[in-house]
C-alpha cells in the first residue's frame, strides 16, 4: 500500500523546535575534504595496532556494562592535561559536543540563557535550543577579536546562566586572550565554559585556561580528541573542572554513556599521545602556508591559532565554493560575507587546495 509520509511540521514536535534546521556540513566523497577541521593525517600504524589490541581485549567483556565512571580514561586525561589535575576533575563523553550538551543540561535549559560572542561555533545555539534554553549572541570587534572590557560589559549586561568562550574561536581562528576569560568570569555568577577544541594548534608558550582553574569553581575547560588527536571518528571529548561540576554532570548523563570499546580505544590512544600528536607541527606549517599563499593570491586571511583558516576577499563565496568542489576540493562556506573557511590538510591536500584556488579568479 502506498503511504504518503508525514512532514516534520505535521508531527506534534516541541514548539521550540519548529522551523529549526539540523547541523549539516556536507559529507561529500571528494578526494580533498577540508571542510570540517578534521586532522586529515591517519593514525600511525603502530598506534592503530595497539588500539586494536585494547579494543579486542575489551570485546571479551562486552556482555557486561562498561565502567560507568570510566576511571582509567579519566586518569589518562588528567595525566595528559597536566597542571596537577586528577581524575576526579575530569569528565568525558562521546565527542565534546556531548560534553557540552551535558553541561547545558545541568546548567542551562528552559528559562535559562546561554551567551557567546558571534560568529562562533554553530553547535552552541543548536545545543542550547535542543536542551530548551535561549541563545544570546554577543559582539566581536575588529577582525573578530574581543577585548576584556567589552566582553565583561556584554556579559554583565545579559546576565547569562552559561557563557561559551571558544578559545581559539571557530569559524574565525581568532585567539582569545587569557585576560578576557578572567574578566568574563569575574563579571558573571554563571558557568563559564572555555572550549579549547583547537588549543594544541596555538603557539606553544600560550597559557591554557586550565591554569585558571584553581579557585574558580564555575570555570570549565573543554577539549576534544577529534582535532589534534586525529580521533574524530571515535567520538571522544573531555573537560576539566571542579569536582562539584563533575557531580552535576552525573545527574544528567545516561548511565554507561561511554561504551567499553570507546573507553578502551581512547585510553590506548592516550598512551601514545606524543605519536598521535606528531602531525600537529606539520598541520601548523600547512596552515601558515595557506595564510601566506592566500595573501599572495589577493585574499585576506584572518589570524588563526587553529588547524583552519578563514579568509575574506571572496567576491562570491557560493561560486568559489562550487568551483573548488568541481575541482575535487571541499571547503566550508560558513555564511560570513565574502568569506570561506579551509582546513589545513596534509602537504599534498593543501597544495591541491591552493592550486585549485589559484586556477579560479575570484579574489578582489
Ligand atoms: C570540532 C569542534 C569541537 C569538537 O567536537 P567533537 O564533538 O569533539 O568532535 C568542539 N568545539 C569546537 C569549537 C569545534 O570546532
Amino acid at each position: 500500500m502506498e503511504r504518503v509520509s508525514a512532514r516534520l511540521d505535521d508531527l506534534p514536535i516541541r514548539d521550540d523546535l519548529r522551523g529549526l534546521t539540523p547541523y549539516g556540513a556536507p559529507q561529500a566523497p571528494l578526494p580533498v575534504a577540508l571542510n570540517v577541521n578534521e586532522n586529515t593525517h591517519p593514525v600511525p600504524k603502530e598506534v592503530a595496532d595497539d588500539i586494536l589490541d585494547s579494543v579486542a581485549l575489551a570485546l571479551r567483556d562486552v556482555n557486561r556494562y562498561p565502567d560507568r565512571e570510566f576511571t582509567q580514561l579519566r586518569e589518562g586525561f588528567a595525566e595528559y592535561l597536566g597542571h596537577g589535575l586528577t581524575g576526579d576533575r575530569i569528565w568525558a563523553a562521546n565527542g565534546s559536543n556531548e560534553v557540552l550538551q551535558h553541561l547545558l543540561q545541568a546548567f542551562a535549559g528552559p528559562g535559562r540563557t546561554v551567551f557567546g560572542f558571534g560568529p562562533t561555533y554553530s553547535m552552541y545555539p543548536l545545543l542550547t535550543r535542543g536542551t530548551g534554553g535561549t541563545w544570546v549572541a554577543g559582539e566581536r570587534g575588529h577582525d573578530f577579536t574581543v577585548d576584556a572590557e567589552s566582553a565583561a560589559a556584554q556579559v554583565a549586561d545579559v546576565r547569562p546562566d552559561v557563557v561559551m568562550l571558544c578559545s581559539p574561536n571557530n569559524p574565525t581562528g581568532t585567539p582569545m586572550p587569557i585576560d578576557v576569560i578572567e574578566a568574563v568570569y569575574d563579571s558573571t555568577d554563571g558557568i563559564v565554559i572555555v572550549d579549547e577544541a583547537y588549543f594544541e594548534f596555538a603557539p606553544r608558550d600560550e597559557r591554557s585556561a586550565l591554569t585558571l582553574l584553581p579557585d574558580r569553581e564555575r570555570l570549565v575547560v573543554s577539549r576534544t580528541m577529534s582535532k589534534a588527536f586525529a580521533f574524530a571518528g571515535a567520538r571522544v571529548g573531555y573537560l576539566a573542572a571542579d569536582p562539584a561540576v563533575i557531580d552535576a554532570l552525573r545527574l544528567v548523563r545516561l548511565p554507561y554513556h561511554l561504551s567499553a570499546l570507546t573507553q578502551a580505544a581512547a585510553s590506548a590512544a592516550l598512551r601514545h599521545a606524543p605519536t598521535m600528536l606528531a602531525a600537529v607541527d606539520d598541520i601548523i606549517a600547512q596552515r601558515d602556508r595557506i595564510s601566506a599563499t592566500l595573501t599572495a593570491l589577493g585574499y585576506t586571511p584572518y589570524e588563526s591559532w587553529t588547524n583552519f583558516v578563514l579568509f575574506a576577499g571572496v567576491d562570491d563565496p557560493a561560486a568559489t565554493w562550487q568551483a573548488l568542489y568541481d575541482r575535487g576540493v571541499l571547503v566550508r562556506d560558513v555564511g560570513l560575507p565574502r568569506s570561506l573557511r579551509v582546513t589545513a590538510g596534509t602537504e599534498e591536500e593543501t597544495s591541491a587546495f591552493l592550486d585549485a584556488l589559484a586556477s579560479i579568479d575570484s579574489a578582489s
